[in-house]
């Protein structure tokens, strides 16, 4: 018997699949998907199994497989079929599809050897009746106090031997066995909330729960406190009732600890964790709960769309907007494409929820793709926040740079009501500058074009691209003046001005810098939660999910600064970012307020977001869309060209731009190249070009052609990111 291995070498997208001939010995264990040791030249790789076949009509002599990793298939046949889509859509090779659905410890290659943690337990090794028979005779308290907790748990944990444990398994009343241990586990902060849904919601859940063997994508549009966690967690109740499993996806765990609780606390040990925060062994014995059958519910970030999960009953992506489904280095495959291919597969239902769907989402529901369902009602009965917004050109007349005046009122009013105040700082795409102020100088890093960020902590000028460190400049190297200023707004900033209005109130910052350490996050949020902390200010990381009732003004800082970005999402992303922050104001019983700070007050994404109005920012933007030829009426497909040579880079970038137009016909728009919206990383320099096409017969070929032409080539590369999300 033969094996068809695919093996990886190097990192270059390439598929090498070679043969190997079976020992006998493995004859009878050998499946597809298993992982194998096999010779190569004279190293020794590791590699999947393909195939098996008994024929094989070359008539050179085949080498032996060396050795069988794991007892089980690693790759079981769903995700070997998978592969080949991901491989197919993302344009990477097959060893990559199938390297990117495994944790660490089961990846081919994977060079730390992920020990299985096993615990020590005693248990009884005679009848009860035997043994409370001899606790009635001995004279030792010890042993006797060891046998009563056995019996009354069945089992006890060992954590140290001594010589009562001895002298017990010496007399055969007890024994000692083992068991596999999972080192990650989850604790609880708060209990669960047991509501009864209203009409809205049990609609919701009556829909998919009737519809359970059928592959509908659901898009549950509902309003940021709608209650659409609890929609998810009573369709999933069903499911299991059912017999079968969930998928949970959230955008990112470590930024919504908030979701995971509901979910352990409903569901208890039934539930495995899949986040970034985990360590690989502690990632490695999650995804072993999943694959034993330990669990019920996975709940993770993007990659856990690849649970090895059998009986799939559901997905669930909540956030369905957020860019995080979206992996943004090779393979770049779509969370939701993933899901859409295995509810396929699995014939169940996906529902994704939002309260700002993305564009093409909800496109696809008004043409009847998707199925809308909606949530219009806040699940406490609250109104949605009223939002204000105040125009910074006429506050800067006043000389109120950070602050306006109602947004300094109303803190003022809110902490003398002992409620709580959330700011945020929008800081996407943005960068704080050192600036000259005699000559205007801005200073920049000498490797990218990105201005250099103040850290004030560590009194260091940085850059957020490549890391490049200076320290702080006093004098302008240009001019030789001492003026040298801070223009930009960071959290450290923000915080001292705070500090400074109002220096009683209890302020907290979570942005990069506080939230560095394990744990940390999670900590700021149940201390604000816990009304140890006023205020809490920071960045993006604070827009979503999180749910306080005490919250009643939400002030946003600065609206504008993700409208600036040259990407044709920014107007959407705004709008999200806004609806999302002002969402976190008045979940509880208490009416809530926002406050909204911008220099562009009569913006649409702006001034529709004060009324929460998705519909008719829907209309607006899809106008400029379709006039504009961007999704979701046209498809995109972005090819980033990126070398040391400046020269080399330009003339290669209009190969492949002249290539394309000639390639694609007059249904297809070529764009570029142009340089990349940050055109110099590191001293790399970067040139695009873009695609936009409503169907893609012919594409798929021909960027197949490109990526072969300089994969091999080590001065350029060339990466090609189909449907991108950013530009
Ligand atoms: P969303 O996910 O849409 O933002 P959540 O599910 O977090 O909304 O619900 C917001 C708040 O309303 C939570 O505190 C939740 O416990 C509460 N809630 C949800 N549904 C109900 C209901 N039917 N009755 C009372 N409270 C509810
Ligand atoms: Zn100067
Ligand atoms: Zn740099």
């Amino acid at each position: 018997m033969y094996a068809k291995v695919i093996v990886e070498i190097g990192n270059k997208n390439l598929d090498q699949m070679f043969y190997y001939n079976i020992p006998s010995k493995y004859q009878d264990v050998l499946n597809i998907g298993y992982r194998v040791k096999v010779p190569f030249g004279n190293r020794q790789l590791e590699g999947f199994v393909l195939d098996i076949t008994d024929k094989y009509v070359e008539d050179y002599e085949l080498k032996d497989i060396s050795s069988v990793v794991d007892s089980y298939q690693v790759l079981n046949s769903e995700m070997l079929e998978l592969g080949k889509y991901i491989s197919d859509k993302t344009l990477c090779s097959l060893i990559l599809a199938y390297q990117v659905m495994l944790p660490k410890a089961l990846k081919a290659q994977n060079k730390t050897d992920m020990k299985v943690k096993m615990n020590r337990y005693l248990v009884l090794n005679k009848d009860e009746k035997e043994v409370i028979e001899y606790i009635n005779n001995c004279r030792y308290p010890k042993q006797r106090e060891l046998l009563k907790k056995i019996i009354s748990n069945k089992k006890v944990l060992i954590t140290r031997m001594d010589s009562t444990i001895n002298t017990l398994v010496k007399k055969d009343i007890i024994k000692i066995i083992e068991e596999e241990a999972y080192r990650y586990e989850y604790v609880v902060k708060n209990s669960d909330k047991k509501v009864i849904l209203n009409e809205e919601q049990v609609k919701v859940v009556e829909e998919v729960s009737n519809n359970l063997d059928k592959d509908i994508t659901y898009l549950l549009y509902g309003v940021t406190g709608s209650g659409k966690t609890e929609v998810y967690m009573n369709i999933i109740s069903r499911v299991i009732d059912n017999g079968k499993k969930a998928i949970m996806l959230v955008p990112e765990i470590s930024l919504t600890p908030q979701i995971v609780d509901r979910f352990v606390s409903r569901f208890g040990n039934r539930v495995a964790i899949l986040h970034s925060g985990l360590s690989d062994t502690e990632r490695y014995d999650e995804y072993r709960k999943i694959k034993e059958n330990k669990v019920d519910i996975v709940v993770g970030a993007r990659s856990a769309i690849f649970a090895p999960i059998d009986k799939l009953g559901i997905i669930i992506i909540d956030e369905e907007h957020s860019t995080s489904y979206k992996q943004d280095n090779h393979p770049r495959y779509d969370a939701k494409d993933i899901a859409r291919w295995r509810s396929n597969y699995h014939k169940c239902p996906i529902v994704m929820g939002s309260a700002t769907p993305t564009l093409e989402s909800m496109a696809r529901a008004g043409n009847h793709v998707y199925k809308l369902l909606v949530l219009k009602e806040r699940a406490t009965g609250g109104n949605l926040p009223k939002v204000t917004i105040v125009d910074m050109k006429e506050e800067v007349k006043h000389g109120n740079f950070i602050f306006s005046n109602e947004l300094k009122n109303k803190i003022s009013e809110k902490l003398e009501r002992g409620e709580q105040v959330i700011l945020f700082l929008n800081r996407r795409g943005y960068s704080s500058m050192m600036t000259c102020v005699n000559c205007g100088e801005v200073f920049k890093c000498p490797r990218c074009d990105i201005s250099l960020t103040y850290h004030k902590t560590s009194d260091v000028l940085r850059c957020h691209y490549c890391g490049y460190a200076h320290k702080r400049i006093t004098v302008c190297p240009n001019c030789r003046s001492t003026n040298i200023k801070d223009y930009g707004l960071g959290t450290q900033r923000l915080e001292e001005e705070l500090k400074k209005l109002y220096n009683e109130a209890r302020i907290v910052r979570m942005d990069m810098d506080t939230t560095s350490k394990k744990g940390m996050h999670a900590k700021i949020i149940e201390d604000f939660e816990n009304h140890k902390y006023d205020i809490l200010l920071g960045t993006q990381m604070i827009a979503k999910g999180l749910d306080f009732p005490l919250v009643t003004l939400v002030g946003v800082i600065n609206a504008d600064t993700s409208l600036n970005i040259p990407d044709f999402r920014s107007s959407e992303r705004t709008f999200e970012l806004l609806c999302q922050v002002s969402g976190r104001a008045g979940r509880g019983e208490l009416k809530g307020e926002v406050i909204i700070q911008t220099y562009n007050d009569k913006h649409y994404s702006i001034v529709l977001s004060k009324n929460h109005d998705y519909v008719n920012f829907y209309k607006e933007e899809m106008l400029l869309r379709k006039e504009l030829k961007y999704p979701p009426y046209y498809y995109l497909t972005l090819i980033k060209i990126s070398t040391r040579d400046y020269e080399y880079g330009f003339s290669e970038a209009n190969k492949i731009g002249d290539y394309l137009r000639r390639k694609l016909d007059d249904s297809y728009i070529v764009l570029g190249p142009t340089m990349a919206s940050v055109f110099r990383v590191n001293n790399v320099y970067s040139f695009q070009c873009i695609i936009k096409y409503r169907n893609d017969d012919k594409l798929k070929i021909i960027l197949r052609d490109i990526d072969n032409i300089y994969k091999y080539n080590n001065k350029i590369k060339v990466e090609i990111d189909v449907d991108p999300i950013r530009l």
